[in-house]
């Protein structure tokens, strides 16, 4: 079965909403492929590495959490840039991006998924005044030695996290935001929780973390953001009857 692109991206908003986030990058379709979608690959990032794979799989189209035109960056088409977009534009794929759309997301989105895998019951926004929450805080259904939850995260994720420990030695409410948001331990030492959960650490969240006694574990920006796409992935699947691949492809960070 295929589906027209357009239908697609329709399909796509109307879930994630992109209207309602203000957000570093453009959200939904940013480089525009052939009009019918047979088979859709999704990953993390369109690297060149991903693009690559999609070209070998036969892919119509790319779903990514990380994409291209983030605010900031060179407009130029040179280099790296270049080559990504040729890619694309030569064999008649679309890249398709959601970003915080894909995070916060209530069922598909990268910060539920996680909970899920990590056996955590969400409570609600990790943010206490913000008007678009993205972490989120719950609790685990018992509470666990520090050291045995960064087991726990390191066999759900397939990647050791690097813990920086707090004071207390069991574990039972935690906050968590995926990728760089390191700098989001600040709402959980707010909020009095026990650990935080991110992807990236920086210099300073090793002494936020020692001097406020919440435990921290960088469990990987990669590793934390594998999940949304794949959910969004199945459900196109499911509902659109097209063909969906996940394609892995390794980050240390
Ligand atoms: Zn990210």
């Amino acid at each position: 079965m295929a589906v027209g692109l357009t239908q697609l991206i329709e399909t796509l908003d109307q879930w994630l909403q992109p209207g309602k986030v203000s957000d570093y990058c453009p959200n939904g379709l940013q480089v525009e492929g052939r009009a019918e979608v047979r088979r859709i690959v999704t990953g993390v990032t369109a690297s060149q590495a991903l693009l690559d794979a999609a070209v070998l799989a036969e892919a119509d189209a790319i779903l990514v959490h990380h994409g291209y035109f983030w605010r900031g960056e060179d407009a130029c088409v040179r280099g790296i840039k270049k080559r990504r977009l040729q890619t694309l534009l030569g064999h008649d794929i679309s890249l398709i991006v959601y970003h915080l759309p894909l995070d916060i997301h209530p069922q598909l989105g990268n910060n539920v998924q996680l909970a899920k895998r990590l056996g955590l019951q969400v409570e609600g926004p990790l943010e206490r005044d913000s008007r678009n929450p993205v972490g989120l805080w719950g609790r685990l259904s018992q509470p666990v030695a520090a050291a045995e939850f960064a087991e726990l995260i390191g066999r759900a994720l397939g990647r050791q996290p690097q813990h920086i420990a707090g004071t207390g030695d069991l574990i039972r409410t935690v906050g968590w935001c995926t990728g760089a948001a390191q700098g989001y331990i600040d709402h959980a030492i707010d909020r009095g929780l026990d650990a935080f959960i991110s992807g990236e650490i920086s210099e300073p969240t090793v002494y936020a973390a020692r001097e406020s006694g919440v435990h921290y574990f960088a469990a990987g920006h990669h590793a934390t953001e594998r999940f949304g796409v794949q959910a969004v992935g199945e459900r196109l699947a499911d509902e659109l009857d097209i063909e969906h691949c996940y394609i892995e492809l390794d980050n240390p960070v």
